[in-house]
């Protein structure tokens, strides 16, 4: 297996300029080649020259936001990182693909430092492009010094159709994001739920706080719990760039719409604050909505509702009445294509199911007749 080594920042550079010296020593002693290629990214160029064993050519030390930082780096800035690797992606993909080993890698590693900076922020943008050739990411990072090995395995088949070894993210065995034996295990919502906002309720009728208000979302179904294996799942979707498991989650919606008989004119994903999305490259209640609107064949809606506002942490503001207000008047839609229209609308996780209602309420006010909300998992 050869690996292709990808630093980034001055953490990174050090880290894949270990990994070139130990190739050399490798090669020197053992005549093995165990990496295809070792690359160091970076927004100041002084950390760039700093690597001793990296090629010193500008196409295996790659500078990048030259004209932004004049080469001095984003000073722990990692938005900054974010966006200078946002606009500089197209150079290191091409310094990369260009390089001699490119053809046999059978695995990419980027690392990054966590402290900040041009490695943090940059290390989300840049493993997107290996994502969207069909592969997991494998990151690394290091962690306060501690040098961590994430998902680091073997590939079979040609670089571009790569795919790297699917790990269940319920118990680490190779072969699937979710193996049979976690599937079968699965936490399902079931049981009597509150009609409307779908949280357990003995009685099956309307619990307190909906029987006390009108909601402008009929109903709200999530399939699982947030738990276990789902809550895991949803945490690699969101926070670890694992965008490849979204059509396995997606899958369980769509199972679910079909038994219920769901039916939408419109499937809408709750949209992300500009910032965040900025940030991750990737809505991930976008990537569901848009593979569950695939398998019904029905038409997704990925812009038309707009998150603005300030972005409260929702963490913080634990009571329905205070998440209300948070999110009230964060959405609008000025689509006038949802008049009379069905819309479901699609999250990763419902906590509350405020996000969903201040969703519903800008689809309303641009006309739909009706909006009922599906999540993968639910808080509860
Ligand atoms: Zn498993
Ligand atoms: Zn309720």
């Amino acid at each position: 297996m050869k690996l292709l080594v990808i630093g980034l920042g001055q953490c990174g550079g050090r880290i894949a300029d270990r990994f070139a010296r130990l190739n050399k020593r490798g090669h020197a002693l053992r005549g093995m080649d165990t990496l295809a290629g070792v690359f160091a990214v970076n927004t100041d160029v002084t950390d760039l020259s700093g690597l001793r064993t990296i090629k010193p050519d500008y196409k295996h030390r790659i500078l990048i936001g030259a004209q932004r930082t004049n080469g001095h780096g984003v000073g722990k800035i990692s938005e900054l990182g974010a966006e200078i690797a946002n606009e500089d992606v197209d150079k290191v993909i091409d310094a990369i693909r260009t390089a001699e080993g490119f053809y046999e890698t059978d695995a990419f590693l980027l690392a990054a430092g966590a402290a900040g900076g041009t490695g943090s922020g940059s290390i989300g943008v840049l493993t997107s492009p290996f994502s969207a050739v069909n592969c997991a990411s494998a990151v690394t990072r290091t962690q306060r010094g501690r040098e961590t090995l994430r998902r680091v395995g073997s590939l079979s088949g040609g670089v571009l159709d790569c795919l790297f070894p699917r790990v269940c993210v319920g118990c680490g065995k190779i072969g699937d994001y979710i193996c049979a034996r976690c599937a079968a295990h699965l936490p399902v919502l079931d049981g009597p739920l509150c009609p409307r906002c779908g949280q357990p309720q003995v009685s099956g009728m309307l619990c307190p706080s909906c029987a006390a208000k009108l909601s402008p979302v009929s109903s709200i179904r999530s399939v699982f719990r947030f738990e276990g294996a789902v809550r895991n799942a949803v945490h690699e979707l969101k926070y670890h760039n694992l965008r490849a498991i979204a059509p396995t989650l997606a899958a369980y919606l769509t199972e679910y719409a079909r038994q219920r008989e769901v039916v939408a004119d419109v499937i809408v994903p709750v949209p992300l604050h500009p910032q965040r999305l900025r940030r991750r490259g990737y809505n991930q209640s976008g990537l569901l909505a848009r593979a569950l609107a695939e398998s019904l064949a029905t038409p997704v809606f990925m812009n038309s509702l707009k998150r603005s506002g300030v972005q409260a942490s929702q963490a913080r503001t634990s009571t329905m009445t205070e998440r209300l207000r948070n999110v009230a008047g964060a959405f609008t839609c000025a689509d006038a294509s949802f008049s009379d229209k069905r819309i479901l609308l699609i999250d990763d996780v419902c906590t509350t199911g405020a996000t969903l209602e201040a969703c519903a309420v800008a689809l309303r006010a641009a006309g739909a007749s009706d909006v009922f909300g599906l999540t993968v998992a639910r808080e509860v």
